[in-house]
């Protein structure tokens, strides 16, 4: 496993590599759902390529890029286990040198839900993965639906700007009580942890609701929030039943849609979705 954080070095050996090429983008401090993407690229691809980086334009101000969990050595380590090819792994320098100014915005994905409780996230979000995707031609790069909105913004990007690369996402992997894994549940104490589940119980209760014939966006968000209420220690910023493109809120559902939910513990912010379906 080789590691590049010179952008320019791994700019001139890129074309020495095949087309078939998987990359994985993560902020690092990885667990088992940042595996789960990296066991599938290494299925599907003839190289793996990892990109560790903790995006700063994609925090807000006041949120947690300073204190964002980070351990290079164990990610490595970790990537070596999974026969990962390369890991590019640059210094904000490298991202964003002197003179940058560009930026990519998806705009009207980017106005809703996460777009509208962190200004500026997916602009953030887009432009780094832009930016990835220009630096290393993959054929697949691999989202987890667990950020179910970016893997949306990244595909929309993807499709609006004729990118070659085909978007992949991959399923939640979750604890065993159904808490969504997550950098920063590492953060979580021990009381905190216990509360981290109603966001899964929650999403549970709409799911059931929806499996029993129920079709009205709201009452299945009224589903969400009587779950949510009933723990003390989260604070919502919200719970809704959303459509799988546009992740406007539905009042009826006909096909398919989203729950999502964003609730605050303690410090930590977590995020967690679940598709509705009719089993
Ligand atoms: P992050 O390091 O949090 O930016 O995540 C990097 C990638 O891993 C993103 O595409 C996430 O959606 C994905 N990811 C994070 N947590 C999980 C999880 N529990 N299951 C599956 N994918 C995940």
């Amino acid at each position: 496993m080789k590691i590049y954080s010179s952008l320019e070095e791994w700019k001139a050996f890129r074309p020495s590599l095949p087309r078939s090429l998987g990359l994985v983008p993560t902020m690092g401090f990885l667990h088992e759902g940042h595996l789960s993407l990296v066991r599938r690229a290494r299925e599907e691809n003839e190289v793996v390529v990892v990109w560790i980086f903790v995006n700063p334009t994609q925090f807000g101000e006041g949120e947690d890029f300073g204190t964002y969990p980070r351990d290079m050595e164990r990610d490595l380590a970790l990537l070596r286990e999974e026969r990962t090819d390369y890991v590019l792994a640059p210094e904000v320098e490298g991202v964003y040198p002197p003179g940058f100014q560009t930026t990519v915005n998806v705009e009207a994905l980017s106005s809703v839900l996460e777009g509208a409780h962190r200004s500026g996230h997916f602009q953030g979000v887009a432009t780094v993965v832009a930016k990835m995707l220009c630096l290393t031609q993959p054929e697949r790069a691999y989202f987890g639906q667990k950020d179910a909105q970016q893997s949306v913004v990244v595909r929309r990007m993807a499709a609006d700007l004729g990118m070659l690369t085909e978007i992949v996402v991959c399923p939640t992997v979750r604890e065993p009580d159904g808490l969504a894994m997550s950098s920063r549940n590492a953060y979580l104490d021990a009381e905190d942890r216990r509360a981290s589940t109603v966001l899964y119980r929650a999403l549970c209760a709409a799911q059931k609701a929806f499996a029993g014939g129920e079709r009205r966006g709201p009452r299945l968000c009224a589903a969400m929030e009587e779950v949510l209420r009933a723990e003390p220690r989260a604070e919502v910023d919200y719970a809704a039943v959303v459509d799988p493109e546009t992740f406007a809120g539905l009042d009826g559902i006909e096909g398919t849609a989203w729950a999502v939910i964003a609730v605050r513990i303690g410090k930590i912010r977590l995020i967690d979705n679940l598709l509705l379906n009719a089993e």
